[in-house]
């Protein structure tokens, strides 16, 4: 069936001889339109009734004479700046999943366009299979959002029970999990939470080096790092997934600062480049310097920081298994300082050439 091309529900904008179209908040794209057929061309794709070859037509229908290659070379245009849906968009999907998924299909809209229906962009995330290290502040909240987004599998790796302390930011746990394992406890909560849509594999471990996170990432579409530990544990997880080709999200608290990266082996420069990088900055500044103090491991993260930081890991995962739109933190430190009026900075790291894995 030839694709039907519509307008997706974007605030138009008429004025003399111009239409402006309002594709997101920031986005406007101006469209100079003196004798009104564009207008009646964006009224018609509204409707998502006709393919192509039966615009003309229905711009007949308005007064105005115009052939199937100008409508061709108009609706891929369009389509060009993002303000086309195919009128199928959920085509596929079962009527329970059209419910339940709503908000995700309409979420995805934003990125389909005429090549790949919103339908695709659920399609990828419920044959996802993701690795998520660590059933903590993070790691359950990104457990939570994964829930919600429908990700077809995760494997849930902690070693920890829920402490009391946990209630103040781990919302998958309630008082009545104290004492369980966090594994057990937030894979109990998506069974009841959502049944059938993302199945959760408990694993009770403790990751100590790359050859656990290889074996339990074997076969991942995204591994989320959401432990703090082991010290290296950044990079133990940017060598497993070289060697498994797959990308890794992680972020954490520091003092009063909130960050998140990722790394996308094959693409972007790898975790072991930002610490070559900085031992090499060090070298050429030639000072002496010894830790005098280290700063004890203080968790500071609250409910809303948890969530804040959540929210930015499980984006960028989406990001990795939907596409939706290229990965914004690939090699890239995201920073978001609560002290400092939500100041957020963003700073790519670039390739080592020392670096032996990238
Ligand atoms: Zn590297």
């Amino acid at each position: 069936m030839p694709v039907r091309p519509r307008l997706k529900p974007i605030a138009v904008v008429r004025r003399p001889a111009e239409v402006i179209l309002v594709g997101r908040a920031m986005q406007l794209t101006y469209l100079a339109d003196p004798d009104g057929s564009v207008a009646a061309l964006l009224q018609v794709l509204a409707q998502g009734a006709h393919p192509v070859a039966g615009l003309p037509a229905a711009m007949r229908e308005r007064g105005f004479t115009v052939t199937e290659a100008d409508m061709a070379a108009a609706v891929a245009a369009l389509d060009e700046v993002g303000v086309l849906l195919r009128a199928d968009t959920d085509a596929g999907l079962d009527p329970d999943t059209l419910r339940r998924h709503e908000s995700n299909l309409r979420f995805y809209d934003l990125f389909a366009g005429l090549q790949r229906p919103g339908a695709a962009f659920h399609r990828a995330m419920r044959d996802a299979d993701v690795l998520l290290l660590g059933a903590g502040g993070m790691g359950s909240g990104v457990l939570q959002s994964l829930v919600g987004l429908g990700a077809g599998r995760v494997r849930l790796v902690d070693f920890d029970v829920v402490e009391e302390k946990n209630l103040s930011r781990q919302f998958a746990y309630g008082r009545a999990d104290v004492g369980r394992a966090k594994a057990d406890a937030a894979r109990d909560w998506a069974a009841r939470y959502s049944p059938g849509t993302t199945a959760v594999e408990a694993v009770r471990e403790r990751v100590a080096d790359a050859d656990t996170i290889r074996r339990l990432g074997a076969g991942a579409s995204v591994v989320v790092c959401a432990i703090d530990s082991p010290n290296d544990v950044h990079l133990l997880v940017n060598e497993a997934c070289f060697e498994l080709g797959v990308p890794f999200v992680t972020g954490g608290l520091q003092y009063s600062t909130l960050f998140y990266w990722s790394v996308e082996p094959g693409v972007s420069p790898c975790r072991l480049c930002l610490e070559l990088n900085r031992a090499d900055e060090g070298a050429a500044q030639q000072v002496e310097q010894t830790v005098m103090m280290s700063a004890d491991f203080v968790n500071r993260a609250t409910g809303p920081v948890a969530q804040l930081l959540a929210g930015f890991v499980a984006l960028e995962a989406g990001r990795y298994l939907t596409r939706t739109d290229p990965p914004v933190a690939a090699a890239t430190y995201h920073t978001f300082d609560l002290a400092d009026a939500m100041r957020m900075t963003v700073e790519p790291w670039p390739h080592n050439p020392g670096c032996p894995l990238c």
